[in-house]
């Protein structure tokens, strides 16, 4: 936490990022550093970019109008500092990569499998990088307004499935209360945050829950989504959003396997396990990570290969 301060301190123009597909506590975190940062140092250029833009469900967040989209930005950034949030790899903020190269970093993350990519590095085993965010801004003694205090709290509602998952702890709810004193409204937020599936994508849930396989000797439900059908159903990868929780709420299953093909081939999988499978662990055979509980991947094999290694893991 000094290091970090003092770097802060001493950085005129700081770009904050954090990974391709952003979900509720990259943006959250991201948010409420940058609005943070904005509010106590008005004279320092701070810039929140990423590669993909902000989900139709978190643009209730203030802040957000002011992302930028990496494509907008021609060549190097010119920046002293790069904090990238909630990115388990320094590869997952996508093109942003490319624009921070010999750019000093600071990573603050949750992942366990986080290799600690960053010059500096804040990754601690907890619900969300959000509820790290929450105790680094009371170290840069920031006091936390309410937009700043709704960006933390959506980050943790979205880590920890609206405060039901086994990674919210005592500490979690105190700082949960701490930003209802603040003025966020948990009702409002779980309802702009959960209500919000697209009909296109209620279509790609109903086609999962037709077609997806359950597979009793491992405890295992798949479903797997090839580009063409995705294309028929006029959808984006932004549609499939929460499918893979979904497919796993089947009272026997343990672990689900959601895999969905890219335009170019390449498969994007997602695991979730509901009680002992280290998904985190099978994730990594495909070079992926994330949680043991919940984890992702990219990979070049076939969908069917995929699923036998997956298989042979449980
Ligand atoms: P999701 O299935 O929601 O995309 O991701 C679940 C978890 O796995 C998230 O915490 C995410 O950061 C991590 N994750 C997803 N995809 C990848 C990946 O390709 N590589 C790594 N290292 N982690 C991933
Ligand atoms: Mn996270």
């Amino acid at each position: 936490m000094k290091d970090i301060k003092e770097k802060i301190l001493n950085s005129e123009k700081i770009v904050i990022t954090s990974h391709v597909n952003p979900d509720g506590d990259a943006i959250g975190s991201g948010i409420a550093l940058y609005l943070g940062l904005v509010k106590k140092f008005p004279n320092k250029k701070i810039k929140f970019i990423l590669q993909d833009k902000v989900p139709k469900n978190l643009e209730f967040l203030k802040g957000t109008e002011s992302i930028l989209l990496s494509s907008e930005i021609q060549g190097n950034l010119d920046s002293d500092l790069a904090i990238i949030v909630d990115s388990a790899t320094l590869e997952r903020i996508g093109d942003v990569k490319n624009k921070i190269e010999n750019i000093f970093k600071i990573n603050i993350d949750h992942h366990i499998s986080n290799p600690l990519y960053g010059d500096i590095n804040l990754v601690e085993n907890i619900s969300s990088t959000s509820e790290v965010m929450y105790s680094l801004l009371k170290d840069l003694e920031i006091d936390l307004d309410f937009n700043m205090a709704e960006a933390i709290y959506t980050g943790i509602v979205n880590d920890t499935g609206n405060f039901s998952h086994d990674n919210v702890t005592k500490k979690t709810f105190e700082i949960a209360g701490e930003l209802i004193e603040l003025g966020v409204n948990n009702s409002k937020i779980a309802k702009d945050f959960y209500a919000s599936r697209t009909y296109i994508g209620m279509k790609i849930l109903g086609k999962a829950f037709e077609e997806m396989r359950y597979i009793p000797e491992k405890k295992l439900t798949y479903f797997y989504l090839p580009y063409s059908e995705l294309k028929a159903l006029s959808g984006t990868k932004d549609d499939t959003e929460g499918l893979v929780e979904e497919i796993n709420s089947n009272i026997e299953s343990e672990v689900s396997l959601f895999l969905r093909e890219e335009e170019n081939g390449t498969i994007k999988g997602s695991m979730r396990s509901k009680k002992d499978a280290d998904v985190n662990a099978i994730a990594s055979k495909f070079g992926g990570g994330g949680h043991i509980k919940a984890s992702g991947f990219s990979s070049t094999l076939p969908a069917e290969e995929i699923l036998k290694i997956v298989e042979q893991s449980l």
